[in-house]
């Protein structure tokens, strides 16, 4: 059964089209993240699953239940989001309690005086405490329940957030950049702690960022969006190594994937500035794509200049610049050779890892002709 189910969903701002015919399902226990640039789309996504937005067009279902017109409070979904939102007159324990206080306590129950004196409110309250004790104990909050938020640190205040949203075993997680407020170490922390809670809970879990490192590290599949439409959703390895759109392979990856003008002429070789290479593929103006980390320094290769070295400890970054005017970066090892600025290149490759793409940036198939890049 669909943990989120997203069919064709479409929101216009005025000229704006936010999202255009968006589909995308979370499957139950699933941990799915969402990356794209800035204004692509990603929270109006979020907002119109979580009901705080309507969607001119397409449906929502979570657990296999229609939601798309139902109100957010009757959706079954926590949200997460950069600000915890959480109530700073409030302990840390009310904090945590307030979901199940809204749906086990009547109106008359949560008055401050007269609620304790309602038979049964003793042992709903009780109850509460319990199940607030332990999702504490699960986030190592037990020792800041007496707490306020203004007495927390970033992360134990986002820990605060993620002890409210997992309390009531909702059917679906949303979560927009919850790791966002916090410094780079407990990022990494934090991280480890959402995946551990999501695993645990097994609850269908979207997940935006703008951190591909976050994306691809803690999620099962990865979504890129792109003006409002989601190009790819494909496992990090996937997505890292096999994306099918170049706007993809362009996103993800630190340094940015290496992009060359090509063309494959009349006997479907295909020449960089000239250069036959070793990949026969179909006639047209490609793009051809290759990582980093898949550029060595060789005999025989792509030409190119070099221009500067950046060591980075575990690896260096080579600049150089290709005949076409194109930067191009290697990542090599720290202990490789490093040619001075200006020293004539020859740049080899493995064809099975070049990614080829049209003139649409849609992947097109090669096939590598042989293991020397260069013929
Ligand atoms: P970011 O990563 O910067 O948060 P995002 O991917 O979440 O961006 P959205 O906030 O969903 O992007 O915005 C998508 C597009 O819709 C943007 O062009 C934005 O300017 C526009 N937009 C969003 N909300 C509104 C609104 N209420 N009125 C008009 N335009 C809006």
């Amino acid at each position: 059964m669909a943990g989120i189910e997203i069919a064709s969903v479409a929101k216009r701002f005025g000229a704006v089209m936010a999202l255009d015919e968006v589909s995308l399902s979370v499957g139950q226990g699933e941990f799915i993240a969402l990356v794209g640039p800035s204004g692509c789309g990603k929270t109006t996504l979020m907002r119109i699953v979580a009901g705080i937005e309507s969607a001119d067009a397409g449906r929502i279902s979570v657990g296999g239940r229609d939601m798309t017109r139902r109100r957010a409070a009757d959706r079954d979904i926590a949200m997460v989001f950069q600000s915890y939102a959480l109530y700073p007159h409030l302990t840390v324990a009310q904090n945590i309690a307030v979901p199940l206080a809204m749906r086990r306590l009547s109106a008359l129950d949560r008055l401050p005086l007269l609620g304790r004196l309602l038979p049964g409110a003793a042992t709903r309250r009780a109850a509460i405490a319990q199940d607030v004790a332990q999702v504490a104990l699960s986030l190592g909050l037990e020792a800041l329940l007496d707490r306020r938020p203004g007495q927390l640190s970033g992360g134990q205040r986002q820990r605060v957030a993620l002890a409210r949203a997992i309390i009531r075993s909702p059917a679906a997680f949303l979560m927009d950049e919850p790791l966002s407020n916090l410094d780079a170490a407990l990022r990494v922390q934090t991280r480890r702690e959402i995946v551990d809670i999501h695993r645990a809970a097994g609850v269908a879990t979207l997940y935006v960022t703008h951190d591909q490192t976050e994306a691809l590290t803690m999620a099962d599949r990865v979504a890129v969006m792109m003006a409002g439409r989601i190009l790819q959703v494909a496992t990090p390895e996937a997505i890292y190594a096999d994306p099918q759109d170049l706007r993809v392979a362009t996103f993800i990856g630190s340094p940015r994937i290496n992009t060359l003008p090509a063309e494959a002429g009349a006997d479907g070789m295909l020449r960089l500035a000239g250069e036959a290479l070793g990949i026969t593929t179909t006639l047209g103006a490609l793009t051809l794509a290759l990582r980093p980390e898949d550029l060595w320094l060789a005999e025989a290769g792509i030409s190119a200049v070099a221009e500067a070295v950046e060591f980075l400890g575990e690896s260096v970054l080579l600049h150089a610049r290709h005949a076409s005017g194109q930067p191009v970066i290697l990542r090599l090892p720290p202990d490789a050779p490093r040619p001075r600025p200006g020293t004539a290149l020859r740049l080899g490759f493995d064809p099975a890892r070049a990614l080829l793409f049209d003139a649409s940036g849609q992947r097109v198939a090669a096939r590598a002709q042989a293991e020397c890049a260069l013929v």
